[in-house]
């Protein structure tokens, strides 16, 4: 059950990203960028819960944690239609 829920959390946070940017192809190197910088926001959120012990880490921290399962899921879905459009062409990514 809490896992259902939290990948639903993260498909409803592919369509707002999807909403908001489009269908989105980066080069692999910019996923990677990306999935980065989304991961020093989850650990920033992880060091304000730890030492600060703020009331909404945890809360900023989960959403972050969304955000980042989001990025994986996106990157993936990305290599797919690359991985596609290379094969159609004869060639390997
Ligand atoms: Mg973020």
């Amino acid at each position: 059950m809490l896992m259902e829920r939290y990948i639903e959390k993260v498909l409803a946070e592919c369509r707002r990203q999807d909403s908001k940017w489009g269908v989105q192809n980066h080069n692999l190197v910019e996923w990677i960028a990306i999935l980065t910088e989304e991961t020093g926001e989850a650990a920033r959120e992880a060091v304000d819960c730890h030492f600060v012990h703020s009331e909404s880490s945890i809360e900023r921290l989960e959403e972050e944690l969304i955000q980042v399962a989001a990025v994986v899921l996106q990157a993936l879905q990305s290599i797919d239609r690359q991985k596609a459009l290379a094969a159609a062409d004869g060639k390997n990514l």
